[in-house]
Formats: structure tokens, sequence, C-alpha cells
């Protein structure tokens, strides 16, 4: 069965994870510190702190930034959950704003309409999450714009986008965000079987991440509040979490690394040659925009007319198991017990009504990809 998404596992990865099983530190060893260095100079973000998954990255970033109880935060629909339960984990409320049709990411217009409507409530949101959905970036700068003379931090939620680029310069740089967060899960750019990540520009935000990920703990003396300063010691500042990223997640993650970009130049080929064979089908295509180059995380197609069921149906009974990315938020069980209802976001709803995740990945062969499009043509035509 072809699914939407897979690895690349090769023989110097399990080498890497060997290496480290039988000759070094299994976990607090130097694989971390290794791998977010090498995450640093591929984004050019000034520090790095590796997590357990982009889950708790998304968490620690909601915790360092001090959202709280009394705050609110917003992020989109079109996501997958942990982009919303950071904000519940740490006793805060959420809010969403509704996407773009064409890039399916956060719309900056709905944006500024509700940042109008929430300074008139005295309701502004302390953190942003905003999420480059697919691996196209969102339009940070202007988000930036909107955002900043409220003084509303900005998590960037790149899980699909490591390896995609905004303005010319990598996601993850942090240019216009507080934080930007990775996920290591083995559909994404890379994977580290589990793992994530938080990039920041800030010294304080990277040492605060730090500490919540590791109890709340730091074992900088210069920092100490009040013991001593003797080597052994460590000192509990905040709660935090045992969130760390053991050295075998690491050393997986940064063997991965050195093909991060031979992965997304492939997962650029099969874009295109999707992009250009199914022009003439009664479907919507992704986009690109001048200044985005996505890291094509996945393909998502929109059906115009067809029975999105059916297509799916289609598909499955000729060994390929397509997904949907996502079904908005709001509507799950949840959320809908938290006040939200069909019909609030109506841009994400029609989206999702229609969408179809397309097999994308670095090793899908020329002949599945000829299948998949063949498929399509004879459902759709
Ligand atoms: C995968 C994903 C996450 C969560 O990643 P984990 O590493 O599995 O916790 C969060 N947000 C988005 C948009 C994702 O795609």
């Amino acid at each position: 069965m072809i699914q939407y998404g897979k690895h690349v596992i090769d023989a110097s990865d399990i080498a890497a994870v060997c290496d480290v099983m039988e000759n070094r530190f299994l976990t607090q060893g130097p694989a971390g510190e290794q791998f977010e260095s090498a995450l640093c100079q591929y984004t050019g973000a000034s520090y790095a702190t590796v997590v357990n998954s982009a889950t708790s990255a998304l968490h620690v970033a909601c915790l360092s930034l001090g959202v709280g109880s009394g705050d609110i935060v917003w992020t989109v629909p079109n996501s997958f959950i942990a982009s919303a339960n950071c904000a519940l984990y740490c006793g805060a409320s959420i809010d969403f704003v509704d996407i773009d049709p064409e890039t399916r990411n956060l719309s900056v217009d709905r944006l500024q309409e509700k940042l109008d409507k929430a300074k008139a409530e005295n309701r502004l949101p302390k953190a942003v999450v905003v999420v480059h959905f697919a691996g196209l970036s969102c339009d940070m700068e202007n988000i930036r714009q909107c955002l900043e003379n409220h003084n509303i931090a900005i998590i960037e939620d790149g899980s699909h986008a490591l390896g995609g680029t905004y303005q010319g310069r990598p996601v993850g740089n942090c240019r216009y965000s507080d934080f930007c967060i990775f996920s290591f899960h083995p559909v994404k750019s890379i994977t580290s079987a589990e793992g994530g990540a938080l990039l920041t520009n800030n010294a304080a935000l990277a040492k605060s991440a730090s500490m919540y990920a590791k109890q709340g703990t730091t074992k900088d003396t210069a920092s100490f509040r009040s013991l001593e300063g003797y080597p052994w010691e460590y000192e509990q500042q905040v709660l935090g979490y045992n969130f760390r990223l053991s050295d075998i997640h690491a050393v997986l993650g940064l063997s991965q690394m050195t093909k991060l970009d031979s992965f997304i130049q492939r997962r650029r080929v099969l874009a295109d040659y999707y992009q250009s064979h199914l022009v003439d089908l009664p479907v919507s295509l992704p986009t690109e925009s001048d200044n985005t180059e996505s890291a094509w995380h996945i393909y998502v197609i929109e059906l115009q007319r067809h029975n999105r069921a059916a297509v799916y149906q289609a598909f499955l009974e000729k060994g390929f198991m397509l997904n949907v990315h996502y079904i908005p938020i709001h509507l799950q069980p949840y959320y809908q017990e938290l006040g939200f209802s069909k019909g609030d976001f109506p841009v994400s709803e029609a989206y999702y009504n229609m969408a179809l995740t397309l097999p994308l990945y670095p090793g899908l062969t020329e002949a599945e990809q000829n299948s998949v499009i063949q498929i399509l043509h004879e459902v759709l035509i």
C-alpha cells in the first residue's frame, strides 16, 4: 500500500544510530548539541533546542513566551491539532483565524480584521501560531507588521517547511518571529523517528526553552538564584518537563540533515511533475508565490465537483492510501465542546471538504507517480 508520505533511511543513518548504541551516550551526550548546531547552520537562526516532538516544541514555545491562564492564542483551523493544543496545555484559550483559499495559509486580511475587532474588545492574543501549510511559508513580513505594534508574539509552526525558503532565506531563520518550530516525524522533511526543535534569535527565549524542556532546570551557575554553584549542582527555577531528545534520535536527525537538500530537490521534481500533468483536470492545484519556495511536504489538490470519498475509495482499491490535511481543528469534538461550531471558519471548511493529499516523498518512483496521475484521469474525467 502506497501512502502519502514516507521516510528515506540509508546505510549511513543506520551506521550513525548503531555507533551511538554501541559506543556512545544513549541520552544527554553530545548528539543533541550537534543536531542543534546543524539546524542553526542550515537555517541561520542563532539558537536551537531539540526536544522529543514538535508538539513538545510548541508547548515549550508557549511556556517560554509566558502564555498562561487568562491569555489567548490564535492559530489557523487548517493544521494538525498540536498547533492549537499547545495553548490549552498552558491554561490559555485558543481562537482561530481563517485561511486564504489560494495559499491555504493564514489569511493576512482575516488576521487584520480580527485584530481590529479584538483590540476594540480588549481581547488581543498573547501569541499567534502561524502554520506553513504543506511547506509553503506564510507571508511573514506582513504578519509581523500586523502584530508588532500590539506586542503579540509569533510562533512559526514550521513542521512542514524545513528546507523551504521565504524571501530567499531558509524557513527557520526567525527574522519575523520569536520562535520557529520543526517536527522530525517520519513523514516530515527529515526524521529522527520522533523529535522536534525550537529555533530563535533571542538569547533569553532560547535559555528559557532549554529550561522548560529539561525539568525547569539550569546548570549555568552564573544564573543560579540561590545554590552555591558547585559543579554537581543544577537549579530548578520553573516547572518544566522531560522533553529531552535521546542521542539515538538526535544522531539520526543529524545524519538526515546532510540529505535534507537532496530530499527537498526530489520533492520539488515530483511536485513539478504533478503540476504539469494535472493542469487539464477539474482540480485546484497548490501554488507558490514569487518570494517563497515550498518544502513540498504534501501535495494537496482540491476537487471541484467530484465526491471526495469516492475518489479516495478508487485509489484505495488500486493500492494507494491517500490522506486529507486537515480536518479543521475547530470541528473536532473536543473543540466543539469549547464553544466552536460548524460555519465559524468557512474558508477552512470549504477547503477541507474537497481536499485530497496525493503521495509525495523522495522515494516515490516515477511509475508510482504515473499511476497516481492515471487514476486521477480515469476517475475525474
Ligand atoms: C507533524 C505536525 C506537528 C506535530 O509534530 P510531532 O513531532 O508529531 O509532535 C505539529 N504541527 C504540524 C503542522 C504538523 O504537521
